[in-house]
């Protein structure tokens, strides 16, 4: 099962991802959180990776394919993953379909998240991080416990140096021009089922993970996967969608 999130920074491509890893069983690969963790060591691979992340550009194709090629040769990856930020570009997703065709597999589905613009620029800079555990918390909607620190691990929380006003115009500048074909790439294959996430209908992370999880139970393709691999939670979703 190869499940990618799509969609603009801000509109809850990570929430969502971890409560499917969660319930799904399966890996969560972030692109972003893989480029971060370079980004922080002192390198020249990790001060080149930092050059791209704290302007919000991209990191060069060839560089993000190679690195999550690794990632996805690693054992926990077996049962399915979720990638999240990754593809970004369509020669990226190429890359992507050619490394999954060689090892018999395929995308299955991908979940295209989209916001209002207003609700992606609020949600960003009040977004707080845990270094460690990488548990995501915003100030207004989704506050640790105890202010600043992580309710999972107890490190402090930290806010991204992309995380600001003028960097997350860029990155959704972007993404538009960069990112955006590719909902026509996953169009074109049936892939592409898109959730809007907002404050306005009460669509937020969780009840977007619902909904992608029915998804998955009414396609019968997946039907298969989910009864090998969650037999004993089936029922549970089941009851969870109806
Ligand atoms: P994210 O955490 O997904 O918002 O990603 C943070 C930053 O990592 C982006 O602004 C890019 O600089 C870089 N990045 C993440 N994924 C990719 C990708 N698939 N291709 C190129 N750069 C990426």
């Amino acid at each position: 099962m190869v499940i990618i999130m799509l969609g603009a920074p801000g509109t809850g491509k990570g929430t969502v991802s971890a409560i499917l890893k969660e319930k799904l069983n399966i890996a969560h690969v972030s692109s972003g959180d893989i480029f971060r963790k370079y980004s922080s060591e002192d390198s020249e691979l990790g001060r080149e990776i930092n050059s791209y992340l704290k302007e919000g550009n991209l990191v060069p194709d060839e560089l993000t394919i190679k690195m999550i090629k690794e990632r996805l040769a690693e054992k926990d990856v077996e049962n399915g993953v979720i990638l999240d930020g990754f593809p970004r570009t369509e020669a990226q997703a190429i890359a992507l379909d050619k490394m999954l065709e060689e090892e018999g597999k395929k995308v299955d589905l991908v979940i295209d998240l989209s916001s209002p613009k207003e609700e992606i620029l609020d949600r960003i800079v009040t977004r707080r991080i845990c270094p460690k555990c990488k548990a995501v918390y915003n100030t207004k909607l989704n506050k640790p416990k105890k202010e600043g620190i992580c309710d999972i691990c107890g490190s402090e929380l930290y806010q991204r140096e992309d995380d600001t006003v003028e960097r997350v115009e860029n990155r959704i500048e972007v993404y538009q021009s960069q990112t955006k074909p590719l909902e026509e790439y996953y169009e074109k294959a049936d892939k592409l089922f898109k959730i809007e996430i907002t404050e306005k209908t009460g669509t937020m992370a969780k009840e977007a993970a619902d909904i992608v999880i029915e998804k998955l139970i009414n396609r019968k393709e997946n039907i298969k996967w989910l009864q090998s691999s969650q037999k004993e939670k089936l029922n549970k979703w089941k009851k969870l969608v109806n």
